[in-house]
């Protein structure tokens, strides 16, 4: 069954991030005069590496991270506020410096509460200094000029950014696996989400820069890319090369020194033959999709405005599922939307006993400000969005379950990336993305490829011995 792994934050970072000679809180100061930052992410792994390139500009500037923020002159939140939860969440860690903040202390808070919230976070929380959203991150340098001048309130909140965020240096938390954004932003205005309020509009990154990048992520020994977006496959190379997706994808897999290309969040109406066909025509292409449906009803995806029926979401699983290769395919489901009845539950319930997922994750709908649904009838209880959470994801265990047993006896390649606390246990990653722990004699196996066999299996992850 899983098991906890124990990975150093030393080893993720790659570089030592533990607190020497920790400076005095209240001593906030410019680079030059050794400033201390804490950084903590809260939501998706776009904010995961938008933090990895705000440590890479602090840490360019001569600021050193630290693990706590009371070791900390300027301690910043990366904030997610998708769910209602999610914001909540950082206001209260917020709330903890009304008592706590130091002396000359600087809060900043980063992402997409910033950009929702706006300058209201001074109102609720004057104690904080810097409010900067995802779509302003290209002021970030200047903005912290401010902060070092001794500015006391400092914002970036445009949201019309036509360009897309871009540092000399980041600082990568995984030391296997490096995040690449090739698109910013979201178009597709789907009527519950607030991304294309916090994170402004679409704007890919030029071809020539991502493969610029990948190539110098193998320089840093990387041998796995995951490329990002809110809807990655809506991809548009601004530049004159004007590659699309599934070009880029397959150039990204040609850089050599590549061994694995994921990519992820896919959006249904974008995702075409031609994605399939470069799967199938590149091994390196990790043969793992992730396609959120969010419904199984076509009224209801109407009503979400997701731009797809459900037939036509099932045309895009056939075409994977007719691949050459075996392809894993993972969503994202949302329960409880205005008006979403018993039937329409129903159909989502049906929809993955026909599509059968790898994984899902699924979320209780939450009203978010400023989107079409806050304003529409018929919400749905608590009680009974809890009541729907809870039949879906049983009936997804009982898939993964049965789907993962049948990968016993199997042979995969996995990345390894964790070590347990108990000797001779391992784990790693497939390339369609399932956790193998497993158990080696050898003693240096982080970051390698190793070959495992599949030796058992839970709903969440498989258990194996390696094989070489
Ligand atoms: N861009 C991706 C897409 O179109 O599928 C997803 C991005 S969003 C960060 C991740 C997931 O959060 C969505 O797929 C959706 O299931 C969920 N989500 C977004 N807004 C939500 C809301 N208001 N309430 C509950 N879940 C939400
Ligand atoms: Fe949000 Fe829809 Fe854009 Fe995904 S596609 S980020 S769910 S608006």
């Amino acid at each position: 069954m899983a098991e906890t792994f124990d990975i150093s934050l030393d080893s993720l970072a790659g570089c030592s991030v533990a607190p020497q000679n920790i400076a005095v809180p209240g001593t906030f100061a410019p680079s030059t005069d050794g400033a201390t930052f804490f950084l903590e992410t809260f939501g998706c792994q776009m904010n995961d590496h938008d933090s990895e390139k705000v440590a890479g500009l602090l840490l360019s500037r001569g600021y050193r991270q630290v693990e706590s923020p009371d070791a900390a002159s300027l301690v910043l939140y990366n904030t997610c506020s998708i769910r209602e939860k999610a914001a909540q969440k950082v206001f209260s860690r917020l709330g903890e410096y009304r008592t706590k903040q130091a002396p000359g202390q600087i809060i900043g808070v980063l992402g997409c509460v910033a950009q929702q919230e706006g300058e209201e976070i001074f109102q609720r929380t004057p104690w904080v200094s810097l409010v900067c959203g995802s779509a302003s991150y290209r002021r970030l340098p200047e903005l912290l000029s401010q902060l070092e001048a001794g500015n006391q309130r400092v914002t970036g909140l445009d949201n019309d950014a036509d360009e897309t965020f871009e540092t000399p240096v980041t600082r990568r938390d995984n030391p296997w696996r490096a995040y690449l954004t090739i698109i910013e932003g979201c178009d597709k205005a789907c009527a519950y989400c607030v991304v294309p309020f916090t994170r402004g509009p679409e704007r890919s990154r030029a071809s020539d820069s991502v493969l610029r990048e990948v190539r110098e992520l193998v320089d840093l020994g990387y041998s796995e890319v995951q490329l990002l977006g809110q809807t990655v496959n809506s991809y548009a190379d601004p530049s004159a090369r004007k590659m699309r997706f599934s070009d880029l994808l397959l150039a990204v897999a040609d850089v050599p020194g590549i061994r694995r290309v994921r990519f992820t969040t896919s959006h249904p109406r974008d995702f075409g033959a031609d994605i399939v066909a470069a799967l199938e025509a590149q091994p390196k292409l990790c043969n793992h999709v992730h396609l959120p449906v969010q419904s199984g009803s076509t009224r209801i995806l109407r009503a979400m405005t997701r731009t797809y029926t459900r037939g036509e979401y099932l045309e895009k699983i056939a075409m994977l599922r007719s691949a050459k290769r075996q392809i894993a395919i993972t969503t994202d489901v949302i329960v409880g939307f205005p008006g979403e009845t018993e039937d329409d539950f129903a159909e989502t319930l049906s929809l993955l006993e026909e599509v059968r997922y790898d994984s899902l994750f699924s979320f209780k709908y939450s009203p978010r400000p400023n989107t079409p649904s806050l304003s529409m009838p018929d919400a749905i209880s608590e009680e009974e969005k809890s009541r729907r959470l809870t039949l879906l994801q049983e009936a997804q265990r009982e898939i993964q379950s049965q789907r993962n047993a049948t990968l016993v006896g199997r042979t995969f390649e996995l990345l390894v990336s964790g070590k347990s606390r108990r000797e001779h246990q391992w784990s790693g990653h497939t390339a369609c993305h399932r956790v193998v722990n497993f158990a080696s004699q050898e003693r240096a196996l982080l970051g390698t490829y190793v070959q495992v066999r599949v030796t058992g299996a839970g709903p969440n992850s498989l258990v194996g011995e390696q094989v070489t």
